[in-house]
């Protein structure tokens, strides 16, 4: 009999050989499939297999001892072997169950976002190392000044592989295989060193303000507790939030538990990391795409095994196998980029929570600018809430003002083009400049223009796959779709009507900004940031740190200056075009232009110097740019809180969209007559639609959109599995449910 991998030693749940398991494989199935446990393989369920599917071999995941087999024993295929990896626990299995229940997403296709790696459940191969054996130097060796400092070195102890071996003695390959071949140097197979050092939990952190050690004792308390709770760390930029919710990882670690942080954009959080090993002595484990797949495989693997302790990635590392997880916190709670938005569509920061729950232990969700849904827990007393409302060391929080375009109107440009600054902002930036001070010009716009028109014919050139007009890269010298990624060179001609040099951009993007503060400003250090001129996120780094040093003046950038950055010469913010974003049918769009807003302001004069914010608007009187002038966010909150009331939305109602796709006009059409027609009738349930979604083709597919809304205590889920399931769908129709929907395209 083979021996069950040392983690499944004695344990009660032991399934024995012979047994019918089910077992659940990482694809859009609802349920698990019935296997045969072979007699000289025993398991328990969470126990990582391979099984045999059609012709393929398949990872899965034993979901439990299946006693009443679906098919007869004797048809049953075979678990092919058992995974020499800790079994998934029984937690995560409840959260994937949760989190497919609640998204009515198929179990299985959850879980293959817990099973991203199948590399990851073997054991990594032991390497060989060569190391010195007892064979003595004999006479007959010539023993030459290479040979003799390759045996110092292995007789001081250091064992390597081959290569590493030659490269440490300065001397060639050949010579180590010499070595080898005389005797001398023995192979030996080496199990690979652990990968993540354990971060130092009792390292002191700096010393606290008193504000901060209090809120700090309040989440070490949590985590003492070993309970479930969720509190709301609420502290303007600056404030420390980082710096105090350190001290709850430390507490954590030093319990022996896992900590998961999650960030928006891990990418580009390498500051944080920098300061993760300030405070802990090591780096932490990291999770997000640009990993390698060797680092993936590893990664995974060390935090089912618990070596890993803590852990800071994207969204999808919520689904990773944590041995056991005591904390997690959520840093920047409000971002959208939590929301994922294909394949199984989930918000990160609210399955945090319920992982949280069913793990039972804390959540602490960080933000200068809380989402509305994250305040009204506090109201209702579901979150606690802990505050830091000062900057540390007393720096002070920008002056916000409002420049009203209508009166402070842009003049032409000495070229007698367009300008986008008003003359307000232009003065700011020569007095910012003038001082030797930095200033940042912020709008989220990638690209020259948004827009590029035929003067001539009107003609305006559009996606030829999407509902979307194409931008122009003049960097590249192309047009693109910002939703299909379509690329196209710029025409000479109208493709309307032929006229030449008649094409005109419209709008400004950051390239075109940039254009003009190079010509006001020449004088001026320039530096753009956007996120398509950018190669990569190391990139990304050495421009934040050319920023930090004051190796440029004038930055003009998109959404990623606006995250997480300190620039302690930055003085001056100037939000080009604070309306947009504002528009749209996004029942957040003001909340998230405020968060957003509030974010860039907050770049500025965060140390010692004061700093200003500057807002270019045609609507100075919205609330939202009223609430940013006054910094009366919490009037703000009640003023959203109280139109989303009235209107019956989210958090007040429960919100699904549904959009069908189809790849022509008429079977989009004929599917959302049919659903439709089987749309779930109750008393609190409001179904709008069909219509055509506002991206009404994307890539080539034309889109239908429902929305509904429901009173919260019906059973949403519910309602809408039946909704689906009472309807066929041709098969080129695809449909795609959006529980708690953030994008409204
Ligand atoms: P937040 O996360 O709220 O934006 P941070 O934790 O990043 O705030 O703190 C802002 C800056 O102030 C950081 O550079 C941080 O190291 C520093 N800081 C905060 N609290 C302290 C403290 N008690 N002692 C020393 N430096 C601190
Ligand atoms: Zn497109």
């Amino acid at each position: 009999m083979v021996s069950p991998p040392a983690s499944l030693s004695t344990d009660e749940k032991v399934i024995e050989g012979g047994a019918v398991v089910a077992v659940l494989l990482p694809l859009p199935l609802d349920q698990p499939y019935s296997y045969l446990l072979p007699e000289d393989l025993s398991a328990m369920p969470g126990t990582f297999v391979e099984v045999p599917l059609g012709k393929r071999r398949l990872p899965g995941v034993i979901w439990k001892r299946q006693d009443q087999a679906d098919i007869a024993r004797d048809r049953l295929k075979s678990v092919l072997r058992v995974h020499d990896v800790p079994p998934m626990p029984d937690v995560q299995r409840r959260f994937i169950t949760w989190v497919a229940g609640y998204t009515l997403a198929p179990l299985g296709g959850v879980l293959r976002m817990a099973l991203s790696v199948p590399a990851a459940l073997d054991p990594p191969r032991p390497h060989q190392v060569l190391v010195r054996s007892d064979q003595p130097v004999s006479d007959d060796l010539r023993l030459t000044p290479a040979r003799q400092r390759v045996i110092e070195l292995a007789e001081q102890g250091f064992a390597h592989p081959p290569g590493v071996m030659a490269r440490e003695a300065g001397v060639s390959s050949s010579v180590v295989k010499g070595l080898q071949e005389a005797g001398l140097l023995q192979a030996v197979s080496q199990r690979p060193r652990r990968s993540f050092a354990v971060p130092e939990g009792a390292r002191p952190g700096p010393t606290l303000s008193a504000g901060q050690a209090s809120v700090a004792e309040a989440l070490c308390g949590k985590v003492r507790e070993d309970a479930f709770s969720v509190t709301l760390l609420d502290g303007v930029t600056g404030s420390g939030k980082t710096e105090v919710y350190f001290e709850a990882v430390a507490s954590a670690l030093q319990q022996g538990r896992q900590v998961l942080v999650l960030q928006p954009e891990i990418a580009l959080s390498s500051q944080w990391i920098e300061r993760f090993e300030r405070r802990f002595g090591v780096q932490p484990a990291e999770w997000h795409s640009d990993l390698t797949p060797a680092q993936r495989r590893t990664t995974w693997r060390a935090v089912a095994e618990g070596e890993a302790s803590v852990l800071v990635g994207a969204r999808s590392s919520l689904f990773l196998p944590f041995r056991d997880l005591g904390l997690i916190v959520v840093d920047e709670e409000h971002d959208p980029a939590y929301k994922q938005e294909d394949g199984v569509i989930y918000q990160a920061r609210d399955m945090a929570v319920v992982r949280g729950q069913l793990g039972q232990f804390p959540v602490i969700l960080a933000s200068a600018t809380p989402s509305l849904e994250s305040v009204l827990n506090v109201q209702a007393g579901k979150y606690q809430l802990e505050e830091l409302p000062a900057r540390h060391g007393g720096a002070s929080l920008p002056e916000v003002s409002v420049l009203d375009l209508r009166k402070d109107r842009p003049e032409r440009l000495p070229s007698g083009g367009q300008s986008w600054l008003a003359p307000s902002l232009r003065k700011a930036i020569t007095e910012t400049l003038e001082q030797g001070e930095q200033a940042l010009l912020f709008l989220n716009r990638r690209g020259y223009a948004p827009l590029t028109l035929c003067r001539t014919c009107g003609h305006r050139i559009e996606c030829p796959d999407c509902t979307a007009w194409l931008v122009e890269h003049r960097k590249w010298g192309q047009l693109q779709c910002h939703h299909c990624g379509y690329r196209a060179p710029l025409p000479r001609a109208c493709p309307s009507c032929d006229e030449t040099d008649s094409l005109v951009a419209c709008g400004p993007g950051v390239e075109r900004l940039d254009e003009e503060v190079r010509l006001l400003f020449p004088e001026a250090r320039h530096l753009l940031l956007s996120s398509d001129t950018l190669p990569g996120p190391a990139a990304a780094q050495d421009l934040m740190r050319q920023i930090q040093q004051r190796e440029v003046d004038l930055i003009v950038g998109t959404q990623i200056v606006a995250k997480g950055h300190h620039f302690p010469w930055l003085t001056l913010v100037g939000v080009v075009d604070a309306d947009l974003g504002l528009g749209g049918g996004d029942l957040r769009a003001g909340e998230r232009t405020y968060q957003l807003l509030q974010q860039v302001a907050g770049r500025a004069g965060r140390a010692e110097r004061p700093g200003r914010v500057l807002l270019q608007s045609y609507i100075p009187e919205h609330p939202v740019l009223q609430a940013l002038q006054s910094g009366d966010r919490d009037a703000f909150l009640a003023h959203e809180a109280e139109t989303r009331e009235r209107g019956f939305l989210p958090p007040f109602s429960r919100m699904a969209a549904l959009v069908i796709s189809a790849p022509d006009a008429e079977q989009a059409d004929a599917a959302s007559r049919a659903m439709a027609r089987a749309a779930p009738q109750a008393e609190g349930l409001e179904v709008l639609g069909p219509a055509p979604a506002p991206l009404a083709v994307l890539r080539g597919r034309h889109r239908r959109r429902f929305l509904v809304k429901a009173r919260r205590d019906l059973p949403l889920q519910r309602l809408l599995a039946e909704w689906r399931d009472r309807v066929s769908l041709h098969g080129s129709v695809r449909l795609a449910i959006d529980v708690d929907p953030y994008s409204f395209l």
